[in-house]
This record gives C-alpha cells, structure tokens and sequence, in this order.
C-alpha cells in the first residue's frame, strides 16, 4: 500500500477514526464546558448563600461579624458607602489560590464575599486529563477495531479477487465464492457469475462451430484430394479427367457455398449486414422464390402449390427475407422424397400479421430437434442431409434473415408427418 494510493481498507479506517473523534472531541467540549458551568453555578449559590448570611449577621446584628468569619472560615468585606464596617484579614484573597467573587448591595451598604475556586478548577483539570488520556485510546482502539472490521467486511472481495486471478478462458467454468448473496459483494459476484457464465457458454459455443466449421470445411476437401490422387495416379480416358474434374468442381462449389454461409452468418451476428427496409408485398416475393425453385421440384416430381390470395405488405428488407424463404423451400423439396407434396402460401391474419407457410409432405422433424434444426451445423439425420449437400446453415440463417427483419419463425412437425415452417412478420 503506497501512501498516494492507499487501499480501501485504509481508507475505511481513517475515515471511520476521522469521524469517531471528531465526534468525541466535540463531545468532551461539551462535557467540559458543561461541567465547568455547572461547577460555576454551584460556586456562585455557595457566594449568594454566604452573602446572605453575612447580610444577616450584619442587619440583624445577630452575631459579631468577627465571629461569623472565624467560623465559617469566610472571606469577605462589608462597606457603607467609603466607610469598612468590617473587612476579613487578608482582603481582598490573593496568593496562590483563585477566588471568585460575589457582590450584594443596596445604597447604603455592599457586601463582598469571595470563595476559593481551587477545587472548581481542580475538579476541571482532572476532567481535562482523563479527557485528553482517554480520547487518544479510543481512537486508536477504533483505528484497530475499524482495520480488523474493514478487513472482515472487505475479505469477499479478496477472495474474489484471487478467483477471478486464476479465471482463464480454459477455466471459465470457475465460479467466484458468494458467501452472502443478499449483501453488496454476494450481489457483486454474482453479477460477475453470471457474466462468467455467459462468456462460457459464448466460448463454448465458439469452441463448438470452430471444431464444426473445420469438420465441415475437411470433408469436401478429402474427397476432392482422394478424387485427384486416383486421377494422378490412374491413367484415365478423356471422359474418365472431366468425371474427375467435375466431381472436384461440386466439391469445391460446396465449399464455397459453405465458406459464403459462414461468412454471411458471422457477419449477420457481428450485425455488419446493414438492412434497407421498403414496403414489399410478400405474394410477389413468395411467387419468386418459387418461381425460382419450382425446376427442382419438377425434377423430383413433387407438385409444388403456390397460394397467394392477394398482396400482403410488410415492412423488410426483401433481399434479406428472401434468402430466408428461399432456404425454407429449398429444404421442403430437399427432404421431400419424389412425388411429395410442397404448399407455399402468403396471407395476412386478423391479428395483424403477414404469414407465410412453406410446407411438405417429407420426413418430419422430431419434436426433440425442433429447437436445434435452427442451430448451425445441426442437422437431423446427418449422413442424410450431407448427402442432400446442404451446408447445416440454411435453417440458421433462415431464422436470422426473418428475426432481422422483426419476424418469428415457427416449425411445426412429427416425425414422418411433413413439416411446416410459419414465419411471422409484422404487416406495414
Ligand atoms: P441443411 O444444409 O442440412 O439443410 P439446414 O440448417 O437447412 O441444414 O437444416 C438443418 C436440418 O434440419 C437438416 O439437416 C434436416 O435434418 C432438418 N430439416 C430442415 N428442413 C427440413 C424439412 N423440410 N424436412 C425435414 N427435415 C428438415
């Protein structure tokens, strides 16, 4: 700890000793000043009352004033006018001892009387020593008990301080201790939990599409480097290179579908795909895409159903959604086998929104993977949809395209029973 920039626990403790004695010196100012007044006061009866008998003494002539001072060990003087009537020995009281004074008087006579003020200022100077003895203990001692104190309350933070040390993104799965979670610091940590936990599960899921992406990337690139050995190696015909070539030419045409999917992807996540949203009607949209697709749904003999009852506006931006659209058909007619049924439709509802149905009679989904489908590189039955060559991001990307632009996108599906994809987009 270096004096310029002292810890929070040092700092605690002074504040906390600052203020514990200027609360108790402004105390004990005002015990003293207390004390010292009512002291006073007593004195000051104890004068008026010897006035009073003297006053008596010498009206009344009772007693010998003489006697009276004898007796009573008083100091004082009686005058009338210029005249001493009596005055004791040593009058006015000087010497070591203080005196304080008290005065009675009428036009005729006045009467002073004097008492010794020692004890007042004795009783005085030991309040002011046991004062300035007990002040300094009691703000070392509350210097001590306040850096213990500080130290138990601030010991979380320590704690959490060596956890957090030793958190590396191959130990995000540490934890930091929350003793309390109703205090300051357990709300700390845990706030600090959380984020660890969401930091996990982002490096997890990074960790998991790295491997992904890599297996991805690795299976087009064996099969155009085993295609390439056997045809270095073999001597084929003419007919037998262009096999060859065009075998590597799909491979590498997966390849790049697949490097522009990830691409698109990350940059949609990264939210670096600017979005130019027009009113767009979704009928024309819908009928393009199918339009588009409808040659290999022929090819499959599937009867593909377009219905469109009339335009339906939205909001989006249309290159965008019609990537998503596009990939939804495209894996109706992917999975559906031959001769399969494909409805296509785009309406509005009474609710308020613009929808849009791409259903088929294929395989189905389970219900289990009816969440993952949407995840990248998911895929249902794996050999299968490989050999279909789809890449494992058109869902993912499906969903981001219709989420983009402020939609929902549903799946509706048993397994063996078709499925249908709705997608839910506010209309304009
Ligand atoms: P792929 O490139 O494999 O099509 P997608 O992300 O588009 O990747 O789809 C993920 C998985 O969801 C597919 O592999 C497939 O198993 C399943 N799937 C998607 N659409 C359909 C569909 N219409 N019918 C049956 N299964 C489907």
């Amino acid at each position: 700890m270096s004096i310029a920039h002292p810890t929070v626990r040092s700092r605690l403790t002074l504040w906390h000793a600052g203020a514990l004695t200027l609360v108790i010196c402004v105390f004990a100012v005002g015990v003293f000043v207390f004390v010292r007044a009512s002291l006073h006061r007593s004195l000051d009866q104890r004068i008026r009352e010897d006035l009073a008998t003297i006053e008596k003494v010498y009206r009344e002539e009772t007693g010998d004033l003489g006697e009276l001072a004898l007796r009573t060990g008083m100091h004082f003087e009686v005058t009338e006018g210029p005249t001493v009537v009596y005055r004791t020995a040593g009058w006015p009281p000087t010497g070591a001892a203080a005196f304080r004074q008290g005065t009675l008087a009428d036009s005729a006579h006045r009467v002073v009387a004097a008492r010794d003020e020692t004890p007042v200022r004795q009783t005085l100077w030991a309040l002011a020593v046991i004062m300035a003895t007990a002040i300094p203990c009691a703000v070392g001692l509350a210097i001590i008990g306040g850096y213990l104190l500080a130290g138990r309350v601030l010991a979380p933070v320590g704690a959490m301080a060596d956890t957090a040390r030793r958190i590396t993104a191959e130990s995000l799965d540490a934890r930091l201790p929350v003793s309390n979670s109703a205090d300051e610091f357990g709300r700390l940590a845990s706030v600090f939990n959380e984020t660890l936990a969401r930091l996990d599960a982002a490096f997890e899921q990074l960790r998991r599409f790295t491997a992904d992406a890599s297996h991805e990337l690795r299976t087009p690139l064996t099969v155009i480097r085993s295609v390439g050995e056997v045809a270095l190696h073999g001597s084929l015909s003419t007919e037998g290179y262009r096999e060859v070539i065009g075998s590597m030419l799909e491979e590498v045409d997966r390849l790049t579908r697949l490097v522009e999917n990830l691409l698109l992807l990350t940059r949609a996540e990264a939210g670096r795909i600017p979005l130019t949203r027009a009113t767009v009607d979704l009928c024309e949209l819908v009928a393009g895409v199918s339009d588009g697709l409808r040659v290999l749904a022929e090819e499959k003999n599937q009867e593909l159903t377009v219905e469109l009852p009339g335009p339906v506006a939205v909001e989006c931006d249309a290159t965008v959604l019609r990537q998503g659209i596009t990939n939804l058909l495209h894996n109706a007619i992917k999975f559906t086998p031959p001769k399969g049924i494909i409805r296509v439709a785009a309406r509005s509802t009474v609710g308020g929104e613009a929808v849009i149905e791409v259903e088929d009679s294929g395989p189905g989904i389970p219900a289990a993977d009816h969440q993952r489908v949407f995840e990248r590189f998911y895929r249902v039955d794996q050999a299968r949809s490989r050999d279909t060559g789809g890449t494992g991001l058109g869902l993912a990307i499906a969903r981001w395209a219709v989420e983009a632009n402020g939609g929902r996108i549903e799946l509706e599906s048993v397994a063996g029973r078709g499925t249908l994809f709705r997608v839910a987009l506010p209309r304009s």
